[in-house]
């Protein structure tokens, strides 16, 4: 039988240290993981359990050290960055234990859950879903893949994304308050969990708006950087 339009791709993410691909079926982010960032959008970072939203897989742009152009999104005026780790599974399953999660995870890139704040605020508000906010076309630069098994699982290390030169976000990604073993076991109670699906794991303080005309630099220990110019 023949598609009657054209198959859509499907994003596939490079792998450093070779020409292998990581094909991503569904992306999920989590939401307030740092406890600092949690008080910046004003909430209690110790009473919250972790709660989960999705980008669409093909909002993804693959990117890489040498800046790669990110078009500023229609309907915003107030487009903020925020620099996750990303965690690639390898695995699936459903009741995933915190103890063996990590077998689950292939490896991990850094990447940029960019989100239109302004609508992201008009939602909380008026209790509306944050798709518009969080699933812009292009919402989710993201780097390339590094195996787990070459680079282990990296459970602590600097977090850091600079804006033309200056420093805007820093943390420690031992600052998460759900680590990733209990994302990938939380989430595997709600979902099946399969190869392919990626977790942004979160972003620490300091999120804040970019504008046409700046450059960011994202980078994680262990993980290199990304380069993004904002057209
Ligand atoms: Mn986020």
């Amino acid at each position: 039988m023949l598609s009657v339009i054209p198959n859509p791709p499907r994003v596939a993410l490079p792998i450093v240290g070779g020409d292998d691909l990581f094909p991503v079926r569904r992306v999920y982010c989590v939401g307030r993981n740092y406890a600092a960032h949690a008080r910046e959008m004003g909430k209690d970072p110790d009473r919250e359990p972790p709660f989960f939203f999705m980008k669409p897989a093909d909002a993804l742009q693959p990117c890489g050290a040498e800046p790669t152009a990110h078009p500023y999104p229609p309907q915003s005026e107030n487009y903020h960055f925020e620099i996750e780790m990303v965690a690639a599974l390898g695995r699936g399953g459903h009741d995933i234990p915190v103890g063996t999660a990590l077998e689950h995870v292939y490896g991990y890139a850094i990447g940029l859950d960019m989100t239109r704040r302004d609508l992201q605020d008009e939602a909380k508000r008026l209790a509306r879903p944050w798709d518009l906010a969080k699933a812009a076309d292009r919402s989710g630069p993201i780097g390339p893949i590094h195996p787990a098994g070459r680079i282990g699982h990296p459970a602590r290390g600097p977090i850091v994304l600079c804006v033309d030169g200056a420093e805007r976000q820093r943390g420690d990604l031992a600052e998460m308050i759900w680590s990733i073993p209990e994302q990938i076991a939380y989430l595997s109670a709600y979902f099946e969990l399969q190869p392919g699906d990626l977790i942004f794991t979160g972003t620490p303080s300091g999120v804040g708006p970019v504008r046409r005309g700046e450059r960011m630099v994202a980078a994680i220990e262990g993980l290199g950087a990304i380069a993004l110019d904002v057209v």
